[in-house]
């Protein structure tokens, strides 16, 4: 008989220990350079590292050189054996199987936090649906950093640094690794926000990717701990009493803004500008204006707009905590570190939000209305009372920037449908899951009362999701399935005008013109469709989605999209260059 061995629970997660700022931050201050514990979903891996959903093959372009993998059971240095330890920074700065598991951790950090928010499981965008992507933590000596649909991977390049004594490493910064990441799940998530539309859809991937990075910066209680108490431009910060408080005074939205935001920025800024990072202090600290979205129309530029509305909410409603400790009149000051996990608390419920508001969000033609219409109504899904008035601060901020909410409701989320839809035909239980069943509800409800498809068009069910979803504060859950419907028809430019879109001034009459349009169905946890979001690609009873449809070609053929044969995709290595060559000639400008 053999021995019984205890039966131990599988754990979950494991800690890695995480550069968290770039790592010249630590060295131009004297200080080691700043780490973080974050939480990674546990695995066995493989050498490499490689893993189920990515793996690290550390090729170099460029030097045609295959850096070694780190070997998992290989303990021959402590911090190899144990993840969570502390990492010597000559290791960090030098050693390439530290910078793979780096990049590794932040990754698969990056997708459990995208699957948390949306309650599921998340598929890489790619079109053999393949489960790993491809990681290359030193993959070119170049100032760039992109995700590469067609390779199925993210590219880590490297450059010399401006004194010219080492090399800066694009895998170590947290912030880069965190946003090419956050272009592959969005890809994932919307496979048509990639191409071309209004300039808002195309800003919207690199906002997003800057605000999912950011923010995951300010979740990290340690982190925004240390920013706190980092001097600024070699002014000691603090003012109180003794070190490690917040005073009153500090707690206000300018105070915190000089303070934790305009830092984080800042060292963001200051290696990784030849990569394009030095426009985040761009975005910290630009002034509101309506006329932003008809002066910003490149996608980095425009990208801004959405950085800029959800730092200063993010700062407005952790304020607000702050001043609600502060009610008391003989209070003078707070424990810092009480204040760093308030903003923590903050910034990764605002994160949770910003990611789960993409399934309130359409198929195609994202508008930053939409978007914000998007996060208002999955905020109301999970806190009907708006306690921190975040929905306020996201509605005020966004229309200081001039713009709306995209639903006509008083609360700005999207309301819920009239129509009574026909079920007989259809069984909830595979339309959870199968597109066929739920196709065939859409058939069968696209007439103009319900869904308002447009029956000439080409039209399929691309995706359909069940999830769960958990309130913040008492654990509630909520349940749903989000299906995306896509419409698209080919016409000339010459037919057009026949079915209400205008032809282009200059378009040739002969020119092929696709157009797409689509719906999100959210069906309750009863099968009840709770929210019919988008439009038909056509719908002659709304003249408003022609009206759509003829401005984004006008302005697709303005940007010239046309000009060659066919669409082209959005490639992220040339939006990221041109980002990179504009902040340059920001830094030119200021020096
Ligand atoms: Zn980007």
């Amino acid at each position: 008989m053999s021995d019984a061995a205890p039966v131990t629970p599988l754990v979950r997660t494991t800690k890695m220990r995480v550069v968290a700022q770039d790592p010249s931050v630590g060295a131009s201050n004297g200080k080691a350079i700043l780490t973080a514990l974050v939480d990674v979903p546990a695995e066995v891996l493989a050498s490499g590292p490689r893993g189920y959903r990515v793996q690290v093959v550390d090729y170099d372009a460029s030097t045609r050189r295959l850096y070694p993998p780190l070997d998992p059971g290989d303990s021959s240095e402590a911090w190899m054996a144990a993840p969570d330890s502390t990492v010597p920074d000559s290791v960090i700065l030098e050693d390439p199987r530290f910078h793979a598991r780096n990049t590794y951790a932040l990754i698969m950090r990056t997708l459990a936090r995208f699957e948390f928010a949306l309650g599921r499981r998340i598929r890489w965008g790619f079109a053999n649906e393949g489960h790993q992507i491809n990681v290359a933590p030193h993959a070119f000596a170049d100032a760039n950093a992109f995700y590469s649909q067609r390779d199925e991977a993210l590219l880590f390049g490297y450059f010399a640094s401006r004194s010219g004594n080492r090399n800066v490493f694009s895998c170590l910064s947290h912030d880069i690794v965190v946003h090419e990441t956050t272009h592959a799940l969005l890809d994932g998530l919307r496979n048509r926000y990639m191409e071309p539309s209004s300039p808002d859809q195309a800003a919207f991937h690199e906002g997003f990717a800057d605000v999912v990075a950011l923010l995951s910066v300010f979740a990290q209680q340690e982190v925004v701990a240390a920013l706190m108490d980092r001097p600024l431009d070699g002014r000691a910060r603090q003012r109180g009493p003794e070190a490690g408080v917040l005073m009153k005074e500090d707690a206000k939205l300018e105070n915190l803004r000089d303070s934790t935001l305009s830092a984080v920025a800042e060292e963001f800024g200051k290696e990784m500008s030849p990569i394009g990072r030095s426009s985040l202090r761009h975005s910290a600290t630009m002034t509101p204006s309506k006329d932003a979205l008809k002066q910003f129309i490149e996608a980095h530029d425009r990208g801004e707009i959405v950085v800029a509305v959800m730092l200063n909410a993010f700062l407005a409603v952790w304020a607000t905590r702050l001043q609600q400790l502060f009610r008391d009149p003989r209070t003078r000051f707070i424990d810092r570190t009480r204040a760093a996990e308030e903003g923590a608390r903050v910034a990764d419920y605002l994160l949770t939000l910003a990611i789960r508001a993409l399934d309130y969000a359409p198929p195609v033609h994202l508008e930053f209305g939409t978007y914000l219409t998007a996060m208002l109504t999955a905020d109301r899904e999970v806190r009907p009372a708006d306690e921190l008035q975040l929905r306020q601060q996201l509605r005020d901020w966004f229309g200081r920037f001039g713009i709306t909410p995209a639903a006509v409701s008083g609360d700005g989320a999207w309301l819920q449908p009239a129509s009574r839809f026909s079920f007989e035909r259809t069984r909830f239980e595979s339309m959870q899951r199968d597109a066929d069943e739920v196709f065939r509800f859409v058939w069968e409800n696209r007439d103009r009362r319900k869904l308002s498809l447009y029956e000439g068009a080409y039209t399929r069910v691309i995706s359909v999701r069940p999830c769960f979803r958990f309130a913040p504060e008492d654990g509630f859950v909520l349940r749903e399935t989000v299906a995306e419907v896509l419409q698209q028809i080919r016409l000339s430019a010459g037919e057009l005008s026949r079915y209400g879109v205008r032809q282009p001034d200059g378009m040739p009459s002969e020119a092929d013109v696709m157009l797409f349009g689509g719906l999100t169905l959210v069906f309750d946890e009863y099968g009840g469709v709770k929210y019919v979001i988008g439009d038909a690609v056509l719908d002659p009873t709304r003249p408003e989605v022609q009206e759509r449809q003829s401005a984004r070609l006008q302005s697709l053929w303005e940007r010239g999209f046309y000009s060659k044969k066919k669409f082209s995709m959005r490639r992220f290595s040339a939006v990221h260059r041109r980002r990179a060559l504009s902040s340059l000639a920001q830094i030119h400008e200021e020096w």
